[in-house]
Order: C-alpha cells, then structure tokens, then sequence
C-alpha cells in the first residue's frame, strides 16, 4: 500500500485579507467597528487564517475621521478636502500586505470608498448609492486579487473549498 508522508501540519495556512472594520476592529470613519456576523467568518477568525487591514488608516488618515466619496476619480471627505493621495497611498499598502501573504481573496466591506467592490456612493453626500469600486478593490482586482464583499459568503466558502 502506498504510504501517504503527508503532514497536515505543514500545509500551509490559507489566509484571506479582510477589511479591518469586518474583523470588528473600530476603523471606520465613525470610530466604530462592523464586525461580520457570519458563523465561518468567525471560525475563520479563530483559526487565524484573516488578516486584517484598514486602507484608509495605512494610508494615513485618522479614526474617527470626515466620511469620503469617490467623485471624478479622486476622493473628497466631507470638509472638501482632497484626501486621493491617502486613499492610493493606503491601496498600496494593502497591495503588498495580500502579495507578501498570498492570500486566496479579499473580503471587503461594500460600500466604502475604499473597500467597496460591487457598490460605492456617488459622490454627492447624499447617500445615492452607484455600481462602483473603491480605490483599495480596484487597485487589487487590477492586480489580480479575487475582491469578494461581505455578502459574498457562499461564494467565498467555494474559493476556500470549505
Ligand atoms: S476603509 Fe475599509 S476597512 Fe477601513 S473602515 Fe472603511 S470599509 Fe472598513
């Protein structure tokens, strides 16, 4: 009979990069966290396999901090201010943390002007949601990561084959 050498304990964990605020990290603009309540999440969590990162914090800007929208390609908060070169600073980071990890997808927050991948707000402070990625998904499907949301568990399970 065929001996089987392999050792479960060498095969390398899988990580997942996930947005910080999911994780239940208090990074958002608001200082709160948003901590995703999904059974395999949370076991993901306690096995160690997420790694979580917050963009808009890597990229230099505080917590609690002005609310951000996407508008012609560069990104405002609320007081006016022109925050892109945080924003792409931060998308960079995040880049190289998923590289260094090899990390099987990201799992975002939608919505965020950063983390969001299926829907970003439009600009107007209006609460007007649009089809849209942030500047942080972007920049890893444009490297390609696999950029899943937070609604995308089911799909996320079949990556992992879990
Ligand atoms: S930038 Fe992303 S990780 Fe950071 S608080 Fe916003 S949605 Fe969460």
């Amino acid at each position: 009979m065929k001996k089987n050498n392999q050792n479960t304990n060498n095969i390398p964990k899988k990580k997942i990069l996930v947005s910080a605020c999911l994780y239940g990290h208090c990074t958002r603009y608001d200082g709160e966290s948003q901590l995703l309540r999904d059974k395999t999440f949370l076991e993901w969590k306690n096995r160690g396999m997420l790694i979580p990162v917050c963009p808009e914090v890597l990229g230099g800007l505080t917590t609690p901090r002005s609310p951000s929208e996407i508008r012609d390609g560069k990104v405002y908060n609320m007081d006016g201010d022109d925050v892109t070169e945080q924003f792409q600073k931060g998308a960079d980071e995040v880049l190289k943390i998923a590289q260094e990890h090899h990390v099987v997808f990201a799992l975002l927050k939608d919505g965020s002007p950063s983390c969001g991948c299926k829907h970003i707000y439009d600009g107007s402070f209006t609460g007007k949601k649009i089809n849209g990625s942030g500047i942080c998904a972007r920049k890893l499907l444009e490297n390609g990561v696999l950029v899943l949301a937070e609604d995308d568990m089911a799909s996320a399970k079949v990556f992992l084959n879990e």
